[in-house]
């Protein structure tokens, strides 16, 4: 395949009569890992939530493949392998860790390098925790069910909205160590992120939102503090 594996196209998203989204372009490569910048209110969130089909888009705005899935529903967008990690987890509260976990292999039936234990490998508390309800957990272990629930499915692209919300610096970090050894399994990834710091270690390519426009994008090298403060913030 020649060109990007999954790409927006002058993306437009509402909420009835408000507009929250205005011709977003992105595109995320095989292999890459991108990140989604941006304040409270930018339309990250938006953004995914159009990518995996739970916004209806219009005709030609978001790609994978080469195929046109603006229109897909989001169970739809799931088999194709784009598997979202919610924010705020949503882990089913009557559900042990390992049933939340095997439920994330119901959406996309696709054998590969994800199961119980490779994510249990990957975060070996789940598995000493596999019995327990998932919302005794605590916030990070419930990230890390969220994620494991999300790889289940073996996704092609793994969409992950706001990973270290409400969580201590040392839990973002045990988290985000994570990301290396998924994007080793093949998977492409998107993160959402208001923690810049932690996007610039992670992402091959920033994109910053302001009041749903894409308004500065590139490597992290390339992009100086300034120029990322005026992109998040505006210019005053
Ligand atoms: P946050 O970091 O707060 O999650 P975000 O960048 O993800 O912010 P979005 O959640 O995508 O931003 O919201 C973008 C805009 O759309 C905001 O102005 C928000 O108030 C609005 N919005 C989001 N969800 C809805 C909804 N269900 N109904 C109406 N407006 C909404």
């Amino acid at each position: 395949m020649t060109g990007p594996l999954l790409q927006t196209h002058a993306l437009r998203a509402h909420y009835g009569d408000f507009q929250a989204l205005f011709g977003v372009d992105i595109a995320l490569s095989q292999g890459e890992t991108v990140a989604i910048i941006g304040a409270n209110g930018a339309g990250k969130t938006t953004l995914l939530r159009s990518i995996a089909g739970v916004l209806r888009n219009e005709p030609g705005a978001v790609r994978f493949d080469g195929a046109d899935i603006g229109a897909l529903a989001a169970d739809a967008v799931v088999k194709l392998g784009l598997t979202m990690v919610p924010e705020g987890r949503r882990l089913f509260p009557s559900l042990s860790v390992e049933e939340n976990l095997l439920i994330g292999a119901q959406g996309r039936k696709a054998p590969g390098y994800w199961t119980l234990k490779t994510v249990y490998a990957l975060f070996p508390i789940l598995a000493e925790k596999r019995r327990v309800p998932g919302t005794s957990l605590s916030g990070g272990q419930q990230q890390m069910v969220a994620i494991g629930r999300a790889l289940m499915s073996n996704p092609r692209v793994l969409l992950c909205d706001e990973l270290s919300l409400g969580l201590a610096p040392v839990v973002i970090r045990d988290i985000y160590a994570a990301l290396p050894q998924i994007r080793d399994s093949g998977a492409s990834v998107i993160v959402v992120e208001q923690d810049i710091g932690q996007a610039m270690k992670v992402a091959d390519r920033v994109y910053c939102l302001m009041e749903g426009r894409v308004t500065l994008s590139g490597p992290p090298a390339d992009l100086s503090r300034d120029a990322i403060h005026d992109a998040y913030f505006g210019t005053a």
